[in-house]
This record gives C-alpha cells, structure tokens and sequence, in this order.
C-alpha cells in the first residue's frame, strides 16, 4: 500500500477524518444517493436550493479517505455556487482526475480541489473521487434512481 501513500496528503486525511458539511438537511429540497460498489463508498447528499444557487448542502454516507474528503471539499466548493457553476467545477474537477486535459480557457479556478490529481494514477479512486460529483449532478437534475459509478 505504501504507493498509495502520495495519494494521502494532508489536506484529503484532515477531511477524511472530519468531514465538513457531514449533516443531513432537514429541509432539503433536492437529495440523492451515490454508491460506488468497486470500493463501497455510499453517499447521501441533500442540497437546499434559492433559485439557482445552493444555499446549503450536506452529506452522510460512509466512504474510504478519498471518496469521504472528496464529498467533503465538494460541499465546501459549491455551497454558495450557481448549479451552472457547480458544473462546470465538476467538469474541470473530471478533467483533473482523469487527466484528460488541461484547463480550457475560462475554465474555473480548483483551488484546494487540485490536491485530487494524485487520484488519475489510480483508476479506481478516480472513481472514489468522481463520486460525490456525480451525485451531486444526479441531486441537481432531481433523478430519483441511484447513482452508481459501475
Ligand atoms: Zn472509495
């Protein structure tokens, strides 16, 4: 295990051992649920929209390090956000992890999300990371049926 060592900085233990935004909210008006059965990560994530933009969101679930740090800075990167801007923070998020390419013109700004480039070596933690945002995108078009990253 010791390769994956890089993959743990800092920054994705402190917020996989005390996620921010780890709450359900009672008042949610859009939820869904995400599960990535290659590791096991299962999450809840409830948004409270005002008009376009996330006023609050939180999550529960129950994750390896990547998947519940990933949620964590996700909820912290939004909160506030437009859903157009949410995503297109995913998209630029995707692009990382996967190592697709590099940030198009106009492309927002990642901030402490690029500490998940570690994940595009490991194909299965693209999908621990990718998690939540996907989630997240099934919470904001309001489908009901789970999301599964398989
Ligand atoms: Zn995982």
């Amino acid at each position: 295990m010791s390769d994956l060592r890089d993959l743990y900085q800092e920054v994705i233990l402190d917020h996989g051992k005390n996620p921010r935004n780890f709450r359900k909210l009672e008042d949610a008006d859009h939820q869904a649920e995400g599960n990535n059965p290659l590791c096991g990560d299962r999450i809840n994530l409830y948004l409270k929209m005002d008009g376009e933009v996330i006023a609050d969101i939180g999550f529960q679930g129950r994750g390896c390090a990547i998947s519940t740090a990933s949620a964590s800075m996700m909820t912290e990167s939004v909160k506030g956000k437009t859903r157009a801007e949410a995503e297109a923070l995913f998209q630029r998020f995707h692009e990382l992890v996967t190592g697709e390419a590099e940030a198009s013109p106009g492309a927002p700004e990642l901030g402490k999300l690029a500490v998940f480039a570690g994940v595009r070596d490991y194909p299965i933690r693209v999908k621990c990371a990718t998690l939540p945002w996907h989630t997240l995108r099934a919470a904001l078009e309001e489908k009901q049926e789970t999301v599964s990253t398989e």
